[in-house]
């Protein structure tokens, strides 16, 4: 597997936010967000075997939570999907963040996953691989990366008419970062303000979670490997 780099921290996003965490993050993604906060990971990276990665992440012991992430995790199923079921044999609990792009249905079950549905805004709305609404478990979150009113009604809307809050665990709506945000641990670096979104959400009743990335709450908003 081609990999850019794998670390512990915290986990930013998601239900598991706060929580010890080790991360994956594999090279390579096919879509070009306008926000996207990984571009380092579209070229490079080096190439491990899966036993040489089994080996970083139990020298990570104890943390038994682990990310993939990238890039899009998914380009590299064909050794990705073997690893899980070898570290889900091994009593870890697996987060996948994926574009949604990818089909899903041969992920194993016990896998958490992290699916987007990329917005307008984004650049990359319709690419999503509308067959894995089927592939969702009650384990599996999907998330919205909104910034502007237009991306908050494209996720309404499509919460609403897939019936989203009964097919997972949780549906997530998270203020895109700005690209050039400031050095200081701000909201005022999210390119729609939180506070709004809190608003048009309880105006909708909308059955959603506001999802905050915390990581750049904590450190600086650029800063990687956190
Ligand atoms: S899918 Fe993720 S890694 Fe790929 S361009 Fe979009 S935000 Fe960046």
């Amino acid at each position: 597997m081609v990999l850019i780099e794998l670390y512990t921290s915290v986990q930013g996003e998601s239900s598991f936010a706060g929580m010890p965490c080790i991360f994956v993050r594999l090279a390579g993604c096919n879509l070009r967000c306008s926000w996207c906060d990984s571009e380092y990971t579209f070229t490079g990276g080096e190439k491990f075997s899966l036993e040489q990665i089994e080996r970083k992440i139990a020298a990570l012991a104890p943390v038994k939570l682990i990310e993939f992430t990238g890039g899009e995790p998914m380009l590299q199923a064909r050794e990705l999907l073997p690893l899980m079921d070898r570290l889900l044999a091994q009593d870890y609990t697996l987060l996948l963040e994926t574009s949604g792009e990818r089909p899903l249905n041969s992920v194993p079950k016990a896998v958490h996953k992290i699916m987007d549905v990329k917005c307008p805004a984004s650049g990359e709305s319709g690419r999503f691989h509308l067959p894995n609404l089927g592939a969702l478990t009650a384990r599996d979150e999907v998330k919205f990366v909104l910034s502007d009113r237009a991306d908050y009604e494209f996720a309404r809307d499509f919460i609403g008419d897939h019936d989203l809050a009964s097919r997972c665990g949780q549906v997530l709506l998270s203020p895109a970062f700005s690209k050039m945000p400031s050095r200081q641990l701000s909201a005022e670096n999210c390119r729609l303000d939180p506070r709004m979104l809190v608003e048009w959400m309880l105006a909708d009743n909308l059955p959603a979670r506001l999802s905050l990335q915390i990581h750049k709450f904590i450190w600086e908003p650029m800063k990687k490997g956190v």
